[in-house]
């Protein structure tokens, strides 16, 4: 089996302090704040796996934290995650799995880049690779398999600190499919964002606001649709089938009961309501530009 890694708890920390058992700032003398940069107690453990040779130094600072389904068994996924075919080399950080108590395994550490993003963009990144972070979840199909309770309590508390460590801002936060566009289509319709979001991961719109522009007229245009989306950080390819291919890993993630690509009133009132949450100038921007 694989040695455990804890982190620290700060339950114990507070028992030391109250049988004082840790050292004490004199009363006048405010003591300066120990910054660590171990992670706080968040309730996860995260066991040290195989290690993968689809990985290599990092050299950029990391920005986005991409979410995959694995589309394999928990067996077979750790075994190709090992990027020992030279053919198919991958890997990736972390893996979520779907057992009834799912656990999570390190494959490789944070301060390596891991090749499990591929080719892509997100706004300016290109280089995916070398500015994420990658959790890949045990799940057939994403969008057929529902994920279980259990894997998005642990995938809630598994991202809260990789998100809290990097500073990594909720609209980036993404599915391999936002990023690599009719290529991707994981983690699937079945993933849940919206209660990730709702716990503080990830980008998701106000209701409010979603539901307050119902009733207005909405601009659905494809020129002012490719706008929002390239302004959101999705990366369209040029002419119609570009558009509807974007439309598509848009809704996915963001409309997934109904991911026709079509520009309709409802994708265009989210993708607004996301941008006025997370890029309000950008936003403002678009719509005094004709
Ligand atoms: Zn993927």
């Amino acid at each position: 089996m694989y040695p455990l890694i804890r982190s620290y708890c700060s339950i114990c920390l507070f028992v030391l302090i109250g049988a004082g058992l840790v050292g004490c700032a004199s009363r006048d003398v405010p003591a300066p704040v120990a910054i660590s940069a171990e992670p706080v107690f968040t309730g996860l453990m995260v066991e040290q796996g195989p290690s993968s040779l689809g990985a290599e130094p990092r050299r950029e600072k990391i920005t986005l934290l991409v979410l995959h389904h694995t589309a394999g068994s928990l067996a077979s996924s750790l075994r190709t995650l090992q990027g020992r075919d030279p053919n198919h080399k991958v890997g990736v950080h972390f893996v979520v799995t779907d057992e009834v108590k799912p656990r999570v395994i390190r494959m490789v550490p944070d301060d390596m880049s891991a090749y499990h993003a591929g080719r892509g963009s997100w706004g300016s990144v290109t280089n995916l690779n070398q500015q994420s972070i990658g959790i890949e979840i045990i799940n057939l199909d994403g969008n057929i398999h529902p994920y279980s309770e259990a894997q998005a309590d642990i995938l809630f508390a598994l991202c809260a600190d990789i998100i809290r460590r990097h500073d990594i801002k909720p609209w980036n936060v993404v599915a391999h499919s936002d990023i690599a566009i009719g290529r991707k289509i994981d983690p699937g319709t079945k993933f849940p964002w919206a209660k990730l979001a709702s716990l503080g991961v990830g980008a998701w719109p106000w209701k409010m606001d979603v539901d307050n522009a119902v009733h207005r007229k909405v601009d659905l245009s494809p020129e002012y649709a490719r706008r929002l989306l390239v302004a959101y950080g999705y990366g369209v390819e040029p002419g119609e089938a570009g558009l509807k291919q974007c439309m598509v890993a848009f809704q996915r993630h963001f409309r997934p009961a109904n991911i026709n690509g079509i520009i309709d009133d409802e994708s265009v009132i989210i993708l607004e309501a996301l941008l006025r949450r997370y890029h309000p100038a950008t936003h403002q921007a678009l719509q005094v530009t004709p």
